[in-house]
């Protein structure tokens, strides 16, 4: 049997028939990694030894009669942005390079109470900045369909390792289109779920009102089946949402007649790619072949939607990442060599016969500080403290953030009158399919724009799904993104579940060379 092409559905059920043992079934996924993960780099660290021995005492208590929960035995990859106790976080920088959290976050317990089989971890922009997987600084994974491109990011690694059937299913993080971008260009699914859907407990923190934890799968029926795992609130994140979560697998049949689909004509305007355009307009037809119907809507706001976003989102980041300071944890430099040059500093100055200035220069703290900054972080990073620092500093803190979040309510009206007409608003993921590595590296704001589509469902804080829906002349993945109401999650999914019993968009591989 071909372990490697299953979905993680069917694998739940060779394992209770016995099939296959988790031992066994985990040992296929680490070879497929050892084989493939030299070529695309999906994982910065693999856990070989603890996922061996995390399946082979699921093993013993599955053949001991004992019971199992609901993804046992299924290897799994998560985004090195989710702390895994004992087990590095890096969150693709320097800073956190050789962090192993103390703790689990509560996703991670989930899984781990669910059985899943964590594998390692998987490479992403350095803290979940950027669109690409370039700002990590482990380097660039590559995309399986085409190495010369970008996976996407930040949640790269995590979509990367789906596709290349590196593992059958993963975790990722999603600020402004971190599991929906990168599941467009790898072709697989990714959710991003309403804010407060999935605990932030242990997510390294960039936005703290935009992060949401995600499922990344082949198919939705897999998503459906993570995210019930991971999904329900909290007590140790008070934005998790005290609602029930649905049993999603079960709801994903429920036939799509009268399903009332937006489409904004302005997300079809000059900018997006004709492949990309025509793939998700069959789509679409698709749809109403299905029994839905298609209704125009409009989102007045959503022009202002990455101006918005690149202001919050770096707001809050400036916050966020103050904690790094080199004295709680985290990369440290070089004090020996830092106090060195102070004192040389102080020589010059007292020789030159300016004790006065010799006095006055910043101290050991705070040279601690800067350095440790400068050297912990990588251009990407630095660029948004700058930006939040200066949009957060007296005077310009009205004119930027405050009119930001006054946008941000307006985005969100927006969709609360859209959805009064319809249930879900059908449209791209990305402008364009996946671009070349190192193409807009040196163009930030080439990069930020393409995250045109993704970031109002972040600021809106609303459910969004990305489907595979084609492909371009040129092989690369087109994605169709399904957005819903908040706590929707089991309409997006339900709809992405019935396309691909319609497509099979979804069952392509990409061929990669194994290398032994
Ligand atoms: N590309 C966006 C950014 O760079 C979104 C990243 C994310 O969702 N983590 O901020």
């Amino acid at each position: 049997m071909n372990f490697l092409a299953s979905s993680a559905s069917d694998l739940v059920k060779n394992l209770e028939s016995g099939d296959v043992s988790s031992g066994d079934l985990t040992r296929v996924f680490l070879d497929r990694i050892d084989s493939c993960n030299g070529q695309v780099r999906a994982f910065s660290s693999v856990t070989a030894e603890a996922a061996l021995a995390q399946a082979e005492e699921l093993d013993e208590r599955r053949s001991g009669g004992q019971a199992v929960g609901k993804l046992a035995g299924i290897p799994l990859a998560v985004k090195d942005v989710l702390c895994t106790k004992g087990q590095l976080t890096t969150c693709g920088s320097r800073m956190l390079s050789s962090y192993a959290p103390p703790y689990d976050a509560t996703v991670i317990a989930r899984l781990r109470a669910a059985g899943a089989v964590l594998l390692g971890k998987t490479n992403m922009d350095e803290f979940a900045m950027g669109s690409s997987t370039e700002t990590s600084f482990h380097g660039p994974t590559a995309n399986p369909w085409d190495r010369g491109r970008i996976p996407g990011g930040s949640s790269g690694g995590a979509a990367a390792a789906v596709a290349a059937s590196m593992a059958p299913l993963s975790v990722g993080s999603d600020t402004g289109g971190s599991i929906r971008q990168p599941a467009a260009f790898c072709g697989v699914v990714g959710l991003k779920p309403t804010y407060g859907r999935v605990s932030r407990y242990g997510l390294v923190a960039f936005a703290s009102s935009l992060d949401q934890v995600g499922p990344l799968a082949a198919t939705a029926e897999d998503a459906a089946l993570l995210l019930e795992v991971i999904a329900g609130h909290d007590e140790l994140d008070s934005t998790s949402a005290e609602l029930p979560v649905p049993s999603y697998s079960e709801l994903l049949a429920e036939p799509l007649q009268g399903l009332r689909i937006g489409i904004v004509e302005s997300h079809f305007a000059d900018g997006l790619d004709g492949e990309i355009e025509a793939s998700v307009r069959r789509a679409i037809t698709l749809y109403e072949q299905l029994g839905a119907t298609v209704h125009p809507v409009e989102l007045p706001h959503s022009r202002y939607a990455i101006a918005t976003y690149y202001i919050i989102a770096s707001c809050e980041a400036s916050g966020n990442l103050a904690r790094y300071d080199g004295a709680h944890y985290g990369h440290r430099t070089d004090e020996g060599r830092m106090l060195e040059e102070l004192a040389e500093e102080r020589r010059m100055l007292v020789e030159a016969g300016d004790s006065a200035g010799a006095e006055q220069i910043d101290g050991p703290l705070v040279r601690m500080y800067r350095r440790t900054r400068a050297e912990g972080f990588g251009d990407e990073v630095k660029r948004r403290i700058m930006l939040g620092t200066y949009a957060l500093s007296a005077g310009y803190y009205d004119a930027y953030y405050l009119k930001a979040l006054k946008v941000r309510r307006r985005i969100r009206d927006d969709f609360d009158a859209a959805f009064q007409q319809v249930d879900v608003i059908a449209g791209p993921v990305t402008p364009t399919p996946a671009f070349a590595l190192g193409e807009r590296m040196d163009d930030p704001l080439a990069m930020y724009l393409g995250d045109l589509y993704t970031v109002s469902a972040n600021l809106a804080g609303l459910p969004a799904l990305s489907l595979p829906c084609g492909f371009s002349d040129s092989g690369l993945p087109i994605g169709l993104q399904l957005q819903a109401p908040p706590f929707e999650e089991a309409r997006l999914l339900r709809a992405a579940h019935q396309f691909q019993q319609e497509t099979d968009w979804h069952a392509r591989r990409p061929s990669l060379v194994e290398e032994s």
